[in-house]
């Protein structure tokens, strides 16, 4: 636990008690701040009462001692509108933050004193967490001393304390970045910008300009340039005289980073080199794993580790699970799960990524179905629909894609191993990336990815490939 020794004797609100809540409320009472909690769930009140944290509805509690209110990332700050105890906060003129901030000022005062304390934050609309992981991972094997977590995982300020040689790999939402001002990252990465989670922002622009906040804070600004929003947020950081690394996965630049396939390319003085190539690793698969590659290259090399270091951690990344997660091979057959694609736009990636595929896809039905993934049908050997979207599905496969109806993943899962087993190709795939939300028949992504998980390990000679979690 990082203990917010900044808050030392000052007195805090706090509002949103889910895990991350309760972890920043303790990390506060453990820097000896007062703390008082709240929120809408009863059952969540509950349970912070009964560790120990002083509970007070805001609204019939005096604001002018707070020295600050923090929000969880998960209660709306200002989209489709402010929670009512952040417009308290905002009559009562009382500043909003969150879990990031406070780490932010708890580096900061580490910083201070002396410490190197190396931070990446990254942020993105999608390959947060797999960048974040690839990092970390890297980091680890490097052996540095290694801490991970924020919107991946652990919530930041349940890591270690900061200390000298100790570094920090933290994945941004745009509601952290959006409720730390200090955010200040040695290395902050900004990886692609697509509309998602307008309702909690209101428009593309503001949404964009809350990303932007994570690299113009940043010591340097790393920034993928294959979208236009993130092509203006660098000229911008470069007008602004920011140091600004920039990169890409599809095009060659003359100063920076990019990708040609899989090879590895750094670009700059009017040279060009050659550092890597991704061939082979099969945890970083597809142009989509090349943009978080680059990502995570010029991260690690911000902070100081050698191209050789980093050419080790990527081939050992074992990838995470339910994100085009190898499982293992049945024979030839290799077996991916990509349960984390909830929606066709997160499907596209896998499907680029093979060229012979036995899909399974099906669920709970997004707006817009597949219609979008029709450029990747011709890789599609045969589909197995599942859930409810099984006939909307089929519908749009219509003459062009063999299928059938397989109903439940099971029976999906067992077709598709069999007709893949009488391919001749070197190595055809039986891919879930289902394009759907999983609540027809799972509680869950994860529910849903461990039981394709758990049936491909009892079909006749599967042979395992190891993951991390
Ligand atoms: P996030 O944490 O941003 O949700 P993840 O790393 O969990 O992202 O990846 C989620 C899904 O997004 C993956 O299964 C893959 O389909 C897709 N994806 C991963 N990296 C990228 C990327 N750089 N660009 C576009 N899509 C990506």
């Amino acid at each position: 636990m990082i203990p917010t020794l900044t808050l030392k004797d000052k007195t805090v609100a706090l509002f949103g008690l889910g895990g991350s809540g309760i972890a920043t409320a303790k990390a506060m009472l453990a820097g000896g701040a007062k703390v008082v909690a709240w929120d809408d769930n009863p059952d969540s009140v509950a349970r912070a009462t009964s560790e120990g944290i002083t509970t007070q509805d805001l609204r019939d509690t005096d604001w002018s001692s707070f020295s600050a209110f923090v929000l969880s990332p998960g209660v709306p700050l200002t989209h489709p509108q402010p929670h009512w105890s952040a417009e308290l906060a905002h009559q009562r003129q009382v500043p909003v933050i969150g879990d990031v901030e406070l780490f932010c000022r708890e580096r900061n005062a580490a910083l201070a004193a002396g410490d190197d304390v190396p931070f990446v934050a990254i942020t993105g609309t999608n390959g947060k967490s797999t960048t974040t992981a690839l990092i970390a991972h890297i980091i680890k094997a490097a052996g540095r001393d290694m801490q991970l977590g924020g919107n991946i995982g652990t919530a930041v300020l349940s890591l270690e304390a900061p200390a000298d040689g100790r570094n920090y790999v933290v994945e941004c939402s745009s509601y952290q970045i959006d409720l730390a001002p200090s955010l200040n990252p040695a290395a902050g990465i900004l990886l692609n910008l697509t509309p998602d989670h307008l309702d909690r922002h209101g428009t593309m622009e503001n949404y964009a300009a809350i990303k932007e906040r994570l690299v113009a804070g940043s010591d340097t600004a790393i920034v993928a340039v294959d979208d236009d929003y993130c092509i203006a947020i660098a000229d911008r950081l470069e007008k602004s005289g920011k140091k600004l690394i920039r990169f890409s996965k599809d095009q060659v630049l003359a100063e920076g980073f990019y990708a040609q396939g899989a090879d590895i390319y750094r670009a700059g003085n009017g040279k060009t080199e050659l550092l890597l190539s991704l061939d082979g690793i099969g945890s970083l698969r597809g142009a989509h794993n090349a943009q978080n590659a680059l990502a995570a290259l010029i991260a690690c090399l911000t902070v100081g580790l050698t191209l050789e270091d980093i050419r080790a951690g990527l081939r050992s990344f074992p990838g995470l699970a339910h994100r085009m997660e190898q499982v293992g091979h049945q024979g030839k057959t290799l077996f991916i799960n990509d349960s984390k694609a909830t929606n066709a736009e997160a499907t596209a990636p896998a499907l680029s990524s093979f060229p012979k595929l036995y899909w399974i896809a099906g669920g709970l039905p997004k707006s817009g179905g597949i219609d979008s993934l029709r450029d990747f049908f011709p890789r599609i050997t045969k589909a197995y629909l599942i859930g409810e979207a099984a006939a909307q599905f089929a519908a749009t496969l219509g003459n062009d894609v063999p299928f059938e109806i397989s109903h439940t993943l099971d029976a999906a899962i067992e077709h598709a191993a069999q007709d893949a087993a009488l391919d001749t190709a070197d190595e055809p795939v039986v891919l879930l990336s289902p394009a759907c939300a999983s609540f027809d028949q799972f509680p869950n992504f994860e529910k849903r990815g461990a039981a394709f998980r758990d049936k491909v390990m009892t079909l006749q000679g599967f042979a395992p490939i190891g993951r991390a979690d």
